[in-house]
């Protein structure tokens, strides 16, 4: 072993054994494997109207019918471009099962946004609402708007082969470090995917029956897409449908429904650790939740946890490319594994990492920092029509290179440090922005923090912080003198800027680009 030590790779797996994937079968198939055992359980619930699993599948194979009378056929795209709603349910499924590709896109999109997204996906139809049609501007394009309910009859949808390597769903990246991607998801790699948490004697994600899942980020965006419909779909559990988010409806909501579940961004744990309406809540029947898509600091898991201290509380890392999950919290698996604060779980099963070192490439072990890797029949086809970006994130021996800094430390967990894009070159040494945000945070007079390089002429790159104060006296010493004090001195401050609010995705990451842009036009006061 000693001779061979710098050709080898250290490669991590689950700790879960591999189990067989049931990847050959058709997402919707899948998804609805339960049926016709749980024809009479809850599926969907939004606002006063319910669907039961029976209801929810007839509804799909009505909208498929449909779809396939307006033309659809397999290999077609079809934008969704919908709130949380049962019809979001609905169509995707029904695309499925017509092997049709469902492009999903945030209704809140500007009309040039939804065009771009048209026009790159090839979509013939776009469902939506009346409320949204004025943005879609391309007159030959087939247009559903769902507020009036269809009825077709469900004993007409075709019969489709469908392959595992066609692709099933289109959804694009968040943009968050640069334009947003297409991404091409297989049949294959999302039936892997949702299997990967929810098959073998002890599932990952350890979803019942009985739960209800609280559906109330953006089902457009992949984390909603996989893990809170897909996932539940699969697991027969109840899933509520929220169209946006306002805390106070969002109480209401787990209290009335009984939510069990709560699939959550770290600005929405913010809310339900820290609002002051949460008390008058009883939300005592959360038992799990699960927070991804951007990083969770550790003091407010930590409050999280007091608030709610029978609740399970972890992490899932992954991205659109990804299939989408990485990591997920061994803490949610039927039979549970210890977990540590601040960790993004452990890699999920049926699958490979690697962390390498980013000037080498070389493959490094435990607790040492470098990019994260993932191999396994789960992740992207491609970028939709960019061959260039699809060799330049999966490699020819099939790694999918994530563009995430971190470590795997000696209980197979991971740790995030920032994104290798966001990381600030001050002089020689690397400035992990997420790591003063998260130090920001801590501080009781800020109740917002981002972090962003400011080019300099002699040191390279120096980080600069937005920070939104609660208290009004506090002072740009004061913050920058908060910060020295717990940090090596490249990390230091070298100015803070006050704003009203931190530029967030839907899904809570931190828009850096636009304060970078910000800072570049000196649009700061
Ligand atoms: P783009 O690639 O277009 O710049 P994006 O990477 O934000 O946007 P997504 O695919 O939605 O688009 O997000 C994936 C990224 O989200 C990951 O690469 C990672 O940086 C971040 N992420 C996901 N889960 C976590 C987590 N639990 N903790 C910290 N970061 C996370
Ligand atoms: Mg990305």
């Amino acid at each position: 072993e000693l001779n061979n030590i710098s050709s080898s790779t250290h490669i991590f797996r689950s700790k879960l054994p591999d189990i067989p994937l049931p990847n050959n079968m058709p997402l919707h198939k899948y998804c609805f494997l339960k049926l016709p055992e749980n024809a009479d359980r809850p599926c969907l619930i939004a606002g006063e109207r319910s669907y039961t699993y029976g209801e929810t599948h007839l509804a799909t194979r009505k909208v498929a019918a449909s779809m396939s009378k307006m033309g659809i056929q397999k290999g077609d795209a079809i934008m969704i471009l919908l709130p949380n709603s049962p019809e979001f349910v609905f169509y995707f499924m029904a695309a499925s099962m017509l092997g049709a590709i469902a492009t999903t896109a945030n209704p809140f999109y500007t009309a040039a946004e939804i065009s771009k997204q048209l026009a790159a996906s090839k979509a013939k139809l776009v469902v939506t609402r009346s409320a949204y049609v004025h943005k879609v501007g391309e007159k030959c394009l087939k247009v559903v708007t769902v507020d009036e309910p269809q009825d077709e009859s469900e004993s007409e949808v075709p019969e489709v082969d469908i392959w595992p390597e066609d692709p099933v769903a289109l959804p694009f990246s968040s943009g968050t470090t640069g334009l947003a991607k297409g991404v091409v998801l297989t049949h294959k790699s999302m039936v892997t995917s949702v299997a990967q948490q929810m098959e073998g004697e002890n599932p990952n994600l350890y979803l019942k029956e009985e739960d209800v899942v609280l559906c109330v980020l953006p089902l457009f965006h992949i984390f909603s897409m996989h893990s809170v419909m897909m996932c539940s779909l699969r697991a027969g559990s109840g899933i509520l449908l929220m169209e946006k988010f306002e805390i106070k409806g969002l109480l209401e909501g787990i209290e009335r429904h009984r939510v069990s579940v709560a699939m959550v961004v770290p600005p929405l744990v913010e809310a339900l650790a820290n609002n002051p309406a949460v008390e008058e809540y009883d939300l005592s029947s959360i038992r799990l939740i699960m927070s991804g898509a951007a990083p969770l600091g550790e003091q407010l898991e930590e409050v999280m946890r007091k608030r709610l201290p029978k609740a399970i509380l972890g992490q899932g890392y992954g991205m659109t490319e990804g299939g989408p999950v990485i990591g997920m919290c061994l803490g949610f698996a039927k039979y549970p594994y210890r977990t540590k604060r601040g960790s993004c779980g452990s890699v999920v099963r049926n699958a490979e990492m690697k962390v390498i070192d980013t000037e080498s490439g070389n493959s490094v072990g435990r607790k040492e920092a470098g990019e994260i890797c993932i191999r396994g029949p789960q992740i992207m086809k491609g970028y939709l029509n960019d061959e260039k970006a699809t060799k330049g994130a999966i490699d020819t021996e099939g790694w999918l290179h994530t563009g995430d800094i971190g470590y795997v430390d000696e209980d197979d967990e991971i740790f995030l440090i920032d994104r290798l894009k966001e990381l600030i070159k001050y002089k020689g040494f690397q400035v992990p922005p997420a790591e003063l945000e998260h130090l920001l945070i801590t501080h009781p007079s800020i109740s917002d923090a981002a972090v962003v390089p400011q080019n300099h002429h002699s040191a390279g790159q120096l980080p600069v912080a937005f920070v939104v104060a609660s208290q009004s006296h506090l002072t740009e010493q004061a913050v920058k003198d908060f910060i020295a004090k717990q940090v090596v001195f490249y990390k230091r401050l070298h100015k803070v800027y006050f704003v009203n609010a931190i530029p967030k995705s839907p899904t809570g990451k931190i828009l850096r680009k636009e304060l970078r842009a910000k800072l570049a036009s000196n649009d700061i006061e």
